[in-house]
């Protein structure tokens, strides 16, 4: 298929040795505590904030942080202050990629989180992360399970997110994690304009999520920024929205070349669109916001010095 952005082949991996893994994030205005076990994501989302400035090694070189789980370690036995905000597992790439399979740093980390009692929101698009059921289900108290599902639209999820798995096979996962009693949600983002922002296929994706038995749906319009924009002209053509580049310029309100950092879309344009997925959610018994259960916790050292716990093989 030409007009592709990214490559059909698989990436490469390399494992590489990381000074510091927790680090402060904000997004949209809220701020807080991230760890990224890997760097880079073959899940090649054509919409990916994380790429920061556009490289298309980004999707075909994955690097596995190989001392993230000691390095976490250690900076949780040192921590400043006997309290600790949630933190977020990615902000900059998807821990349950993959790679997770061959190396298995997340499901370490997540282990240093819960032997220091730290709360935790896992983001992912992944169903690896049905290897490590049991390891959430037994923290349901202190953590949250959210997926990014942007349509059930096979046809749209191949040209827009080529790497991540169908949304049925998700949605099986997410059933799976319900059924264990862990808090799951699904974000519906990025809502992308004139391609998943109709009634039918939000719907679709709010009525997966009612039979999934997800407690929480929210979701936010995309955001364009240059690389992203590059990347989405391929989408808008590939999936022959009529006049689609157009049309982006005026709910964008924009100009070629579009410079800058990111650009929000129209702000009615946008409302019309998430009040539109916050009443189709709420139809359906389902919240709109966040759970309450996982909030700052007292960091609990009393482990400090006990033997690892840490027990990944890699397959
Ligand atoms: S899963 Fe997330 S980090 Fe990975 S390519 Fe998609 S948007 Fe980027």
């Amino acid at each position: 298929m030409s007009g592709l952005w990214y490559n059909m082949q698989a990436p490469e991996y390399e494992q590489k040795a990381s000074k510091s893994i927790i680090h402060p994030f904000s997004v949209k205005g809220y701020g807080g505590l991230t760890i990224n076990p890997y760097q880079g994501c073959q899940h090649r989302c054509a919409y990916c904030y994380a790429t920061y400035e556009w490289s298309p090694e980004f999707y075909d070189r994955i690097y596995a942080k190989s001392n993230a789980p000691e390095v976490l370690e250690r900076e949780l036995a040192s921590w400043k202050g006997s309290r600790i905000n949630p933190v977020m597992v990615s902000s900059a790439t998807d821990a349950y990629q993959p790679a997770e399979l061959r190396y298995g740093l997340t499901r370490r980390c997540i282990q240093v989180l819960q032997k220091y009692n730290v709360p935790y929101y896992v983001f992912t698009k992944s169903a690896v992360i049905e290897r490590d059921l049991e390891l959430h289900a037994g923290y349901s108290q202190n953590c949250f399970i959210v997926w990014s599902v942007t349509t059930c639209n096979e046809g749209i999820r191949r040209i827009v997110e080529p790497g991540t798995p169908p949304a049925a096979r998700i949605f099986e996962a997410i059933e799976k994690f319900a059924s264990a009693g862990v808090a799951c949600g699904v974000n519906v983002d990025p809502i992308m304009p004139l391609v998943t922002d109709s009634d039918d296929e939000l719907g679709a994706v709010v009525d997966a999520c009612k039979n999934a038995r997800v407690r929480y749906v929210f979701g936010a319009m995309l955001r364009l920024r240059t690389d992203i924009w590059d990347r989405m002209k391929s989408v808008l053509a590939l999936l022959g929205v009529e006049n689609g580049a157009e049309q982006y310029k005026k709910i964008y309100g924009f100009e070629e070349p579009l410079s800058g950092s990111y650009v929000a879309c129209d702000k009615d344009y946008g409302k019309q669109v998430t009040c539109r997925l916050g009443d189709m959610v709420r139809a359906r018994g389902m919240s709109s916001g966040f759970p309450e259960h996982v909030g700052p916790r007292e960091i609990d050292r009393s482990c400090t010095g006990q033997k690892s716990i840490l027990n990944y093989v890699a397959v």
